[in-house]
């Protein structure tokens, strides 16, 4: 990878995702060494005609990369195995096999997803598993931004030894890959860990000035479990514990009462909607509405491909918008700009990562995805936004960049051998399934 290249977008439409307002028709994008240097309308300044690259937009719309807020890219090997079960049921199957995968499978699957984002305009993802230290370093070869967290499960082995070994992923990987690697802590969920296990998980994380990702509050066996061991519920036992002290990313949110979502929005914390996998393990509807409405950071997250089962943002842009019509019963409910706002800017705010990613400003880093809506289904572009969160797939993607770097052209994956990725992947289907 060159990090000083420069590249020119010529030509292209502009949704930036500052403000609606700023959408520019027809404009252009440079970017140097990683950054967005200049973002234009109309006519390019010629002296940027000496980029190493140049990409002609037209008829594509240049986005902020999508950000992928909550995920566990090694499940992808479990992508259709044990649906359509009841969820204890479902998860006993799933740990069975991932009792049995070594970090060199976890490694192989996660560049299975790391494959998928890419192609699918997601240029940074939030990942909690296991075996992160080898899933770091395919984040690195992959260029993808990513912030790595290791998943504590009480029981699972030693609570220490777990806490040590996630406490020298921070130690090895934070800020790693010129900056793209972020890392945090996390306990599993407040029912996989006790309050004195998530104590210690603050304390290494205020040492260590990192943040927390977790599950939280996603389904109603969730709900009655805490209840009945703490009399509490997830949200108040969590903020008794001073989980809140820290930058906390709580995936789902999906049961909460008002009262739970102003001390959310007090405490700063981001909550990741996934919408999919909240359908499909029929967890519940997320009042993403009343949290976007209380201006709560919301992100947007696919879970993982067991529960999805794919990786696709404009997927889950779709079924967030949906879900919050069908369920209000109100078709003005999530509209397509605020549903691109999960994916991006409010996205990256709910991360932590809104000063460096998010929008398409001077200054920011370059992630970037252009999605060209020259096909059928997306023909004719009354509304860029409607277009691209009701109508456009994943394979209307055309370039993905990170960092000012190209990972992907016009179905040409660039940092992945996508043909080795899979025939790993059917030696590891063969041996664990
Ligand atoms: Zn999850």
């Amino acid at each position: 990878m060159n990090l000083d290249a420069s590249i020119l977008i010529t030509n292209t439409h502009i949704v930036p995702m500052t403000k609606e307002a700023d959408r520019i028709e027809n404009g252009y994008i440079y970017i140097q060494s990683g950054k967005i240097e200049a973002v234009g309308v109309g006519e390019y300044p010629k002296e940027y005609t000496a980029a190493d690259k140049i990409i002609d937009g037209e008829g594509m719309i240049a986005i902020p990369g999508l950000i992928n807020a909550h995920t566990h890219t090694p499940m992808s090997i479990l992508r259709g195995y044990a649906d359509d079960l009841p969820l204890m049921k479902w998860l006993n199957e799933i740990w069975a096999v991932e009792d049995r995968m070594t970090h060199e499978d976890m490694y192989w699957a996660s560049m299975l997803s790391m494959a998928e984002m890419i192609k699918s305009g997601t240029t940074t993802f939030a990942d909690m598993y296991f075996g992160m230290q080898r899933i770091a370093t395919g984040v690195e070869q992959s260029g993808l931004r990513a912030i790595l967290a290791q998943g504590i499960i009480e029981g699972k082995q030693n609570t220490d030894d777990q806490l040590a070994s996630s406490v020298s992923l921070v130690l090895n990987w934070h800020n790693a890959a010129n900056g793209r690697i972020q890392t945090m802590l996390c306990p599993h969920a407040p029912y996989t860990c006790s309050p004195e296990t998530i104590k210690k998980i603050i304390v290494q994380a205020e040492r260590l000035d990192v943040g927390i990702h977790t599950h939280l509050a996603e389904t109603r066996d969730e709900l009655r479990i805490i209840s009945e061991r703490y009399n509490r519920t997830p949200i108040k036992l969590m903020e008794e514990v001073g989980l809140f002290s820290r930058h906390v990313i709580a995936a789902h949110g999906v049961h909460l009462t008002p009262e739970e979502i102003l001390i959310l929005k007090q405490r700063n914390v981001g909550i990741i909607h996934n919408p999919k996998s909240n359908m499909k393990l029929a967890s519940g509807v997320a009042p993403i509405t009343d949290l976007v409405k209380a201006d709560v950071a919301v992100g947007l997250g696919t879970d993982g491909s067991a529960s999805n089962n794919v990786l696709d943002m404009f997927e889950e842009m779709r079924f967030a918008s949906f879900l919050q019509k069908v369920t209000l019963e109100d078709p003005t409910a999530l509209p397509a700009y605020t549903t691109l706002q999960l994916a991006t800017s409010l996205g990256a705010q709910a991360v932590g990562l809104n000063k460096d990613i998010g929008t398409i400003e001077i200054g920011k880093k370059a992630d970037i995805t252009l999605v060209d809506l020259q096909s059928t289904h997306t023909t004719p572009v009354n509304n860029v936004e409607s277009q691209l969160v009701y109508a456009a797939k994943a394979a209307d993607v055309a370039y993905t960049i990170v960092d000012g770097q190209v990972l992907y052209e016009n179905g040409n994956l660039l940092t992945i051998d996508e043909e080795a990725v899979r025939w790993h992947i059917a030696q590891i289907k063969e041996k664990l399934l």
